[in-house]
């Protein structure tokens, strides 16, 4: 395969997954029962997961991922 094939692959691969994106709005990821943060393994409330559907983090680092992102 040339690398301009190659290439044209992977924008179409882009292209499919918007347009699933698009089709799709809804989080099909399930929430966490536990937060992924590196060193924090707190546990998600139920509320919160039903809340959030795909949460992966605790309010706490949700929070703290949240304020480091508008920081940058
Ligand atoms: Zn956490």
């Amino acid at each position: 395969m040339r690398p301009e094939d190659r290439a044209q692959e992977l924008e179409l691969n882009e292209w499919e997954a918007r347009q699933q994106a698009a089709i799709q709005p809804e989080p099909t990821r399930e929430s966490a029962k536990w937060c992924k943060a590196a060193g924090c393994g707190e546990r998600i409330p139920e509320d919160r997961r039903n809340a959030v559907p795909g949460v992966q983090f605790c309010i706490e680092c949700q929070e703290r991922n949240e304020f480091m992102g508008k920081e940058r």
